[in-house]
């Protein structure tokens, strides 16, 4: 049975006190997303986590439905520097893979971190699964899976809004996977 309390506690214990419980069948998942990745993203076809190395859409939508409960996780920033972005990212996503790790040593077999932003975890991705370097390590962001992330945290009582630039604050999300 699903203790909460204890997702609730390690994620504040990992320094992320901003989180909501969704059902997956919350997740919104479309093709549009896809599209979106496929023109218009300079990371199509050279990320190892993001598509076209990632399951189709349809594939997607039946991992989320795969799940009764996922904790997402919101993560503000404001960064003075546009090159910031990737160390920032890269620090972010490797203290939330503990959460993971943590819930699968707790028992939780089916726990999976999407991470809230592309895999950034080195300097230049490979592009493919095959040759990625930390494949142990290595996790989507929701939306290389197609999700709709503004109406899925919309939806959970978060806030997200397109940013016109740098001077606003980010909100990321990051979705744990429980079971
Ligand atoms: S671990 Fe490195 S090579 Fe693998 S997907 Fe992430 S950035 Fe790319």
């Amino acid at each position: 049975m699903l203790d909460k309390q204890f997702f609730e506690t390690l994620a504040r214990n990992h320094g992320f006190p901003e989180f909501r419980w969704i059902f997956g069948k919350d997740v919104h998942v479309c093709q549009w997303v896809r599209f979106k990745c496929m023109f218009g993203c300079e990371s199509f076809g050279h990320n190892a986590c993001c598509p076209p190395a990632v399951p189709s859409v349809s594939v997607c939508r039946e991992l989320f439905a795969e799940y009764g409960h996922i904790l997402v996780l919101r993560i503000s920033q404001k960064l003075a520097e546009p090159n910031d972005r990737k160390a920032w990212s890269r620090k972010k996503n490797l203290e939330l893979l503990a959460l993971e790790r943590e819930a699968f040593l707790a028992g939780y077999h089916k726990a999976m971190l999407l991470f809230m932003d592309e895999c950034r975890l080195c300097d230049e991705c490979t592009g493919t699964r095959a040759d990625c370097r930390k494949p142990s390590m290595a996790r989507p962001c929701p939306e290389a899976l197609a999700v709709d992330v503004f109406s899925t945290v919309r939806s959970a009582g978060f806030p997200l809004e397109v940013l016109a630039g740098y001077s606003q604050e980010m909100n990321r999300y990051a979705f744990l996977l429980v079971g």
